[in-house]
């Protein structure tokens, strides 16, 4: 099969021919249709995400047919079709796992890090962790759900129940969260990089109330903050742009250092969180509210070889939406 293989930190992905992956027991293969290109896959090839496989596939929001049973699988059958996110496994057995909390498992594998992902024509999941898809949206659309739409949900989730919400740096997760917050009636305003006029204008069209700068604030104190960009400076500008008792939260696996910043910014009650990884009932709950929604998925697709054009254009922030490689 074809695949874009990650084999030194800083070096562009290479194409190359290598052999099929062989699903072990309990496992499925899926030929692969799309794959989302991440943030977090920048941040592999950077080094900044320490100890993965080497050489690797990235790859973790895979959308693809079942086209092979390991030995064992129950779960699924072939040309089911089906989505791979990042959380690949997990131990099922630990303290967090068993309290519904298996995103902060120790144990736990993720797609296209410690496994193999999908920037190849085929990849193998263990059938406990593939999530069914709905029909409301094609593979190309269906991609950026699996982690920019999934995980933005849990960070949406863990802000609680606001009425005002800002979201700090818009790509691809903040544009789909946008469309499912103003759903909920939720009143978004919006921080783009300075200047950004094209970025905000964007987020307006999309429902955003308001979209500004991240040194400006905003009209009225927020209920709540989510941080997108990976940029720890944006954690006192979102307090600062927070009520007292209001929570900022970062949605992003890696972040530049917080720094230093006046308690005062904190005080009255105000707290700051991370958001890690997903569960599968995020997966599930998630794809369940989408059906629902009509959401108007911004996608730039790329050719399979064309992996490290993704990646660049979500480094200098020139993608607006989604990056999705197109691959069967
Ligand atoms: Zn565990
Ligand atoms: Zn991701």
């Amino acid at each position: 099969m074809r695949a874009m293989v990650f084999e030194e930190v800083g070096k562009p992905l290479i194409l190359k021919d290598i052999p099929c992956p062989i699903p072990q027991p309990f496992e499925v293969l899926i030929k692969t249709k799309t794959c989302g290109v991440c943030r977090t896959d920048l941040h592999i090839v950077d080094g900044e995400l320490l100890s993965p496989k080497l050489p690797l596939i990235l790859g973790h929001q895979v959308v693809g047919i079942v086209d092979q049973l390991g030995v064992s699988v129950t779960k699924h059958k072939v040309g089911d079709r089906v989505g791979i996110p990042w959380l690949g496994s997990c131990c099922q057995a630990c303290e967090f796992c068993t309290l519904g909390k298996e995103n902060l498992c120790d144990k736990a594998v993720y797609t296209g890090y410690m496994r193999d992902g999908g920037y190849a024509e085929y990849c193998t999941a263990h059938e406990d962790f593939v999530l069914p898809l709905s029909k409301e949206y094609d593979d190309l659309h269906t991609a950026p759900l699996l982690c920019a739409g999934l995980i933005g949900y849990r960070a949406f989730r863990l802000a609680g129940d606001v009425k005002t919400i800002g979201f700090y740096g818009f790509g691809s997760a903040a544009h789909l969260l946008i469309q499912v917050a103003c759903a909920l009636q939720k009143q978004v305003y919006v921080f783009t990089r300075p200047q950004d006029i094209e970025t905000q204008s964007f987020a307006i069209t999309l429902g955003a109330t308001w979209a500004g700068g991240s040194d400006q604030l905003p009209p009225v104190a927020l209920d709540a903050a989510i941080i997108f960009a990976p940029v720890g400076a944006l954690y006192p500008e979102a307090l600062k742009a927070t009520k007292k008792g209001g929570r900022v939260i970062s949605a992003g696996i890696h972040m530049s250092d917080i720094p230093s910043f006046p308690y005062s910014l904190l005080w009255g009650e105000r707290s700051i969180s991370s958001v890690a990884n997903l569960t599968r009932q995020d997966g599930l709950d998630f794809m369940q509210l989408v059906k629902t929604l009509n959401l108007q998925i911004t996608v730039s697709s790329f050719a399979l070889e064309d992996a490290n054009l993704a990646l660049t254009a979500i480094r200098t922030g020139k993608l607006v939406g989604s990056a999705v490689l197109q691959i069967n």
